[in-house]
């Protein structure tokens, strides 16, 4: 087989070296010189040439491809970078050279397309963001403007106005206090407060918290039957009990009247918990599923505004439940249901 591989500066110098001593050694025997010095002289000038030539390639080439190397490490190079430089760069040959800056160059191709990644996403953000605040905001100044201009003096008309200006007012501040939690959370320096408690306990109080809610639309939550046996976790009670609010909070917004919430606790194995609330309300299509946890996602923008929505609820359990190092899923069928799930550990 052929050797595909460029030859080393050794054998390149010997390669040069071979064809001079063969060139003087045929022209020394045209001129009939006697055999020994012919040897003497094709041994002395294989040597000189070998030598020669891999000080000039080990000057100008290899200078060159340290260049490359220092300009693709960016950094001063470090004593160790010095000695691969010196010792063991010299070994390599072009293509080895070649491999490591091909694989430096996909290194950096990978870099570039996670940067213009995070960019576009920033941008979707800041327009989403931009959007969220504009409709409220906009709708107060509207209320306002009206009640100035006149509405004012119909005392029913600037009543209906003001609790429409007090809702938009409302939503602002969801919205700016789930931003405040999700960049919290992001910046990874909330702390965790992890404890043992019992999470049927915990779930019970969360539906005694929201029991207004679930009154309004006759909505029955209950704990699932055989799921009562209470299980002991290992988390942060307050965070879980953030993650189990905006979950039974979206069972009821996107529940149906007299619909059910139901919430079901299993032991999967000796270290963890899987969690679930499910309800029978309109559900999710499955288009909608991979991307529902994302912030500002919403399967349907105008209902969920309706209902006093952020669109970051989701976000913010996923980051929560995450930041414990558990995972957080959804099933869901259209006209039928959902069912949101995470684990949790048991110490
Ligand atoms: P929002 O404040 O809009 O409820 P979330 O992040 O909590 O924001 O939810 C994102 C979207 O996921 C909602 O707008 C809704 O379209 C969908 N969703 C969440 N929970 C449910 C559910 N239980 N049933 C149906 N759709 C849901």
């Amino acid at each position: 087989m052929f050797e595909t591989k460029s030859p080393s500066t050794n054998r390149i110098s010997f390669y040069i070296g071979t064809v001079v001593a063969i060139a003087v050694t045929i022209l020394l025997i045209f001129l009939s010189v006697n055999k020994a010095l012919i040897t003497v002289a094709s041994i002395s000038i294989l040597l000189l040439t070998y030598f020669f030539s891999r000080y000039i390639i080990n000057e100008f080439i290899n200078r060159k491809i340290k260049l490359i190397y220092k300009f693709i490490y960016q950094t001063k190079a470090s004593k160790r970078e010095e000695f691969y430089q010196n010792k063991v760069l010299p070994q390599k040959n072009l293509d080895e050279v070649g491999e490591e800056v091909l694989q430096w160059a996909d290194q950096r191709k990978a870099e570039m397309e996670m940067l213009e990644k995070n960019e576009a996403f920033r941008k979707e953000f800041l327009q989403n963001l931009s959007h969220e605040f504009k409709t409220p905001a906009f709708a107060i100044q509207g209320y306002l403007e009206t009640l100035i201009s006149g509405a004012m003096d119909n005392p029913e008309v600037s009543k209906k106005f003001l609790i429409n200006a007090y809702h938009n007012t409302e939503r602002l501040i969801n919205l700016i206090s789930d931003l405040d939690e999700i960049t919290r959370l992001e910046s990874g320096k909330q702390q965790m407060h992890l404890q043992h408690f019992i999470i049927q306990d915990l779930v019970t109080e969360v539906f005694d918290a929201l029991m207004i809610k679930t009154e309004s639309k006759n909505i029955q939550c209950r704990i699932k039957k055989g799921c009562e046996q209470p299980i002991t976790v290992y988390a942060d009670k307050e965070k879980i009990r953030q993650v189990i609010t905006n979950l039974v909070d979206n069972a009821i917004k996107y529940g149906n009247q007299d619909g059910h919430v139901e919430a079901s606790i299993y032991k999967t194995d000796n270290q963890s918990v899987l969690f679930e609330i499910s309800d029978d309300g309109i559900g999710i299509a499955e288009e909608h599923l991979p991307r529902i946890f994302e912030r500002f996602y919403r399967t349907d923008y105008g209902r969920s505004r309706n209902i006093g929505g952020t669109g970051l609820g989701l976000a913010i359990c996923k980051h929560i439940i995450e930041a414990h190092g558990q995972i957080i899923h959804v099933r869901s069928t259209p006209g039928i249901g959902t069912t949101f799930g995470f684990t949790l550990s048991r110490n």
